[in-house]
């Protein structure tokens, strides 16, 4: 192990998808050692590709770790990097340190904690914002959970994925940060397409009506970057919508095991489930719009 090495410290990456392979790329580029493992060997292999140590299976990315970080799509696969046979309870990692980046449960984060916390083990939820363009350029907005300590000795790693770095409580609470995240974009989403259907219902040029709603106090994150597709049709890249029904029915769970009631996100969530169910969940969120389309009896584009 080289001088840069020791100093620039060892992260176990699981997880090379949308957001994973950038995150990682980025920890490679910031001089991080990267052992990379995904149960897709070819991500993998397009890893190694970039100057990462390929892993074989899960312990030979995690056992010689400083700190394990996991990029995967739901609760179940991060309850087994934790809990499976070769996880980190039956093997800890050598820095003692685990960082869950994806979008799960608050509920079973808090679990994976403590049991984490009893093998001397520390775990932070930091779930991220900013999609795979800020996975790009390391543009991240990154909300953590758990032990100020851990947080502290994770937050170099996550310099080099993000740049609005937040503790934002105890465990759990990144996701539940994250959570209320997501709600605001689904409800937002929901917004741009009714204004969308009712624009061009009216006969109003799209393109010019964005323009417009983008110049005052409409203006969103949504309509500027998912205006365009939806305009266009193209419903096939970004955050799909499979994975924002997932954040919805969390944010739901949470909500109704604290007797939040929640209305718009009921009413977005039954659009997902509509959007899923006519085959669009491998679709960007922009999609959504398709709703509407059947809604008018319009034709997709
Ligand atoms: P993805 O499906 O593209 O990537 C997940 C990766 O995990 C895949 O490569 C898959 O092969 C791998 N994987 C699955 N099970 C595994 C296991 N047991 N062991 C090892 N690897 C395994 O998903 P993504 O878009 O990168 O999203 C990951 C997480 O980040 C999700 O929780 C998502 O909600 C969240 N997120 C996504 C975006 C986005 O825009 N895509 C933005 C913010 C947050």
């Amino acid at each position: 192990m080289t001088e840069k090495n020791v100093r620039k410290g060892t992260v176990g990456f699981v997880g090379l998808g949308t957001m994973g392979r950038e995150m990682a790329l980025n920890l490679l580029k910031a001089g991080y050692t990267v052992h990379a493992y995904d149960v897709r060997m070819e991500a993998v292999d397009d890893l190694l590709r970039h100057g990462a140590i390929g892993a074989e299976n899960l312990a030979d990315a995690t056992t010689d770790a400083d700190i394990v970080i996991s990029m995967l799509p739901d609760t179940p696969q991060v309850e087994e990097i934790v809990y499976g046979e070769d996880g980190l309870l039956a093997l800890p990692p050598r820095g003692c340190l685990f960082v869950d980046m994806s979008t799960i449960s608050p509920v079973a984060v808090r679990r994976m904690h403590a049991d984490l916390r009893a093998k001397g083990i520390a775990f932070l939820d930091a779930p991220v914002s900013g999609g795979p363009v800020g996975a790009k350029s390391a543009t991240l907005s990154i909300m953590a959970g758990g032990d100020k300590d851990a947080f502290l000795a994770a937050e170099p790693y996550f310099r080099a994925m993000g740049t609005t770095i937040t503790h934002v409580g105890e465990a759990g609470a990144g996701q539940t940060v994250k959570l209320c995240n997501q709600l605001v974009c689904a409800i937002n989403i929901q917004a741009v397409c009714e204004a969308l259907a009712l624009g061009r219902a009216s006969g109003v040029a799209l393109d010019t009506l964005r323009t417009v709603l983008l110049g005052g106090s409409a203006a969103s994150w949504m309509l500027d970057k998912l205006g365009p597709a939806m305009i266009a049709g193209d419903a096939s890249a970004g955050f799909r919508i499979d994975l924002m029904l997932k954040d919805l029915r969390l944010v739901q769970e949470q909500a109704l095991s604290l007797s939040v009631p929640l209305p718009g996100t009921a009413l977005v969530t039954s659009q997902y489930v509509e959007a899923s169910a006519h085959g669009e969940g491998t679709n960007g969120n922009q999609a959504l719009f398709r709703v509407y389309d059947r809604m008018t009896n319009q034709a997709a584009a």
